[in-house]
């Protein structure tokens, strides 16, 4: 066994003897199998100068699981590959594959990816399984009248609502349950996705195929002319699509994408810069959903401290200001039910913002992201701070954790 101790990876749960006993197919088992029972949304196996690091990505964070010989490693990663149905000769290009895990009734499918990196072949898997892939729209972590807000713009004929945030923020998952709502079979819901993520009966969902030049503008004019009633477009990132998104949303179809956009507000800049036209923008737009995801306390562990207890915690508190709560909670030692983490899961933060008469006018005018913030809270919209400082006054987060996972400015920390 080869041990680094350079390296920032340790082994931690997994102990690699366990992984040395067995041969490739069922070390590799072993891991996805650990993977899957840590909750983890990727496994990761990272070439470095003398071992293989392998680690896991669990709410968001890296942690390692185990580290293997540079030999064992290199034989890991060439038997996924095999597995994902990809290239195991080649070692220089990147590669894509796609494999189905199965233990039992829990499927898991996988994505790989290969790069050289310095030392050798990094290898990532991402893990989809409909468990933490399709969460009902009331299970994303909306505030009650957040939740009324979206239920009422999904029971609108036409409009566009746009999902805004970074990658990995879980706007995909935002756009899945607001289907999984709209699925009553009275509507025809068709989607264009890249990659689809998962399968959902009663909706027509279509692959976006660069490679064959259907891109997402090709495809979105062809499933207009497949008449539905709702479409779901996995991402809006260039002006032609943007341009048929709103002219679809404003000839009597439900549109729903994602966006990149920091803040519900940024959303209407981002579809500037794609060039769309203000006015019709501002005549379809029903509503913006921006996003983060933030780690969940275990709550069987967690610990609560008065906020007055230490200097520390009081300085931290008080950069939020009026909204503090006077008790705060941290991440405990760690207990069974949360494998030993503190943590069990993560919650979405959201900014709802619903369109009034003032913010079309606003919208219309093409108005800076600022005035279109103050008059979406005037308006009534939480936004990222008040919907943080929630879930910090009710024990779900902490506020370390707020701010390692949310940027400053959209909590309003900075100007
Ligand atoms: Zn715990």
């Amino acid at each position: 066994m080869t041990t680094v101790s350079e390296s920032v990876f340790q082994p931690d749960t997994f102990q690699p003897e366990t992984l040395f006993d067995l041969d490739s197919e069922h070390a590799v088992d072993a891991l996805i199998r650990r993977a899957v029972e840590l909750r983890a949304s990727d496994l990761f196996f990272m070439t470095e100068e003398r071992a293989v690091a392998i680690a896991v990505r669990r709410f968001g964070v890296v942690t390692p699981i185990s580290r293997v010989s540079r030999e064992q490693g290199r034989r890991l990663i060439s038997h996924i590959k095999a597995l994902a149905g990809m290239n195991i000769a080649e070692a220089r290009r990147p590669l894509d594959g796609r494999w189905i895990w199965g233990a039992g009734e829990e499927q898991v499918e996988l994505r790989v990816n290969c790069i050289a990196t310095l030392f050798g072949s990094d290898l990532t898997m991402r893990l989809w399984s409909r468990e933490t892939g399709l969460i009902p729209l009331d299970e994303l972590g909306l505030a009650a009248s957040d939740l009324r807000k979206v239920n009422s713009m999904l029971q609108r004929p036409s409009g566009l609502i746009l999902v805004t945030g970074p990658t990995g923020a879980g706007k995909t998952t935002t756009l899945y349950a607001c289907l999984e709502t709209l699925r009553d079979g009275s509507r025809k819901i068709n989607t264009l996705e890249d990659p689809v993520e998962f399968a959902i009966p009663g909706i027509r969902q279509s692959q976006v195929r660069a490679d064959l030049g259907v891109d997402y503008p090709e495809l979105l004019r062809n499933i207009l002319r497949q008449a539905p009633d709702v479409i779901m477009i996995g991402e809006i990132r260039d002006s032609s699509t943007a341009a048929t998104a709103v002219r679809a949303a404003n000839s009597g179809h439900l549109v729903l994408s994602t966006l990149h956009a920091p803040r519900a507000a940024g959303a209407l800049q981002s579809m500037f810069a794609l060039n769309a036209n203000p006015y019709f923008l501002s005549s379809c737009l029903l509503g913006v959903v921006a996003q983060r995801l933030v780690r969940t306390l275990c709550r069987a562990c967690r610990r609560a401290y008065d906020v007055g207890h230490s200097d520390e915690i009081a300085e931290t508190v008080a950069l939020f200001e009026t909204e503090a709560p006077s008790t705060v909670f941290a991440p405990g030692e760690g207990c069974v039910s949360c494998q030993g983490s503190g943590y069990s899961g993560r919650t979405g933060l959201f900014e709802v913002l619903g369109f009034n008469t003032e913010l079309r006018r606003l919208t219309a005018r093409m108005a800076v992201s600022r005035e279109i913030h103050q008059a979406a809270v005037d308006n009534g919209m939480v936004d990222f701070r008040k919907s943080a400082m929630l879930k910090v006054s009710q024990g779900l987060t902490n506020i370390e954790d707020l701010l390692r996972d949310v940027p400053a400015e959209c909590l309003g920390l900075e100007d």
